[in-house]
């Protein structure tokens, strides 16, 4: 090495003994600042409605344990149950669409049908509530292409939103409240941020009977619920 480097040399031992230095202190820092971030999350979140009976039900059980959940909503359930709706807004939760008419065939027909039905079913929320939703989610989880359709309803302007742990009210057949409540442990088991798929479709009493159980177990777990 010649003479004239010396100096240049003795600078990059300086910085690379400061840089590991700092690399050392990030590593330390990762796991305040990772605890901070993975706070325990649960998204209550209820598919298909509104309907007369179970919708209101779950709202009371909602209201009773101040929690806020998200409804996705079909729009051609609205009807003579507006009210139902709007009380869901006025109760601080989530309105998203979820379909107009929750017929996969007609939905999943072509991209012009699935954005159709969006729209109409954007438009009903908005017709009741005076304000259009944000949120979707797509009727039966979507189709085999539910990358590219998600890219076409992000477009669109809406944040897409799927699940990652289920009460069981639609998987397992004439499931009990005890049965719906032990679904949702077992599948939320090991999730920080569980987004819960339920319905408040009017074949889903047991949810409704289900739900304070459900609540008490994600806040005794030290979950703070959220809605998106
Ligand atoms: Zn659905």
């Amino acid at each position: 090495m010649q003479k004239k480097y010396i100096p240049f040399a003795a600078l990059l031992v300086i910085m690379l003994v400061i840089l590991a230095h700092i690399g050392i202190r990030l590593t330390a820092a990762v796991p305040a600042f990772t605890f901070a971030e993975e706070e325990k999350q649960v998204y209550l979140t209820f598919d298909d409605g509104p309907s007369s009976k179970v919708t209101p039900r779950i709202l009371d059980i909602l209201e009773e344990e101040n929690v806020k959940a998200t409804f996705f909503v079909v729009g051609d359930r609205i009807a003579s149950r507006e009210d139902i709706l709007r009380r869901i807004v006025k109760d601080g939760h989530t309105v998203g669409v979820h379909s107009q008419t929750h017929d996969y065939s007609k939905i999943y027909a072509s991209d012009k049908a699935l954005l159709a039905d969006i729209d109409a079913c954007a438009a009903a929320v908005k017709k009741v509530t005076g304000s259009a939703p944000s949120v979707y989610r797509f009727p039966f989880g979507g189709t085999k292409e539910r990358k590219r359709l998600t890219s076409l309803v992000e477009e669109k302007g809406y944040r897409v939103v799927g699940w990652n742990a289920v009460c069981g009210d639609e998987e397992i057949p004439n499931a009990s409240a005890e049965a719906l409540y032990l679904q949702s442990v077992k599948t939320a088991k090991g999730i920080r941020k569980v987004v819960l798929l339920c319905h408040d479709s009017t074949t889903h009493a047991a949810t409704a009977e289900a739900l304070p159980r459900i609540i008490a177990h994600f806040r005794e777990a030290g979950y703070v619920f959220r809605t998106f």
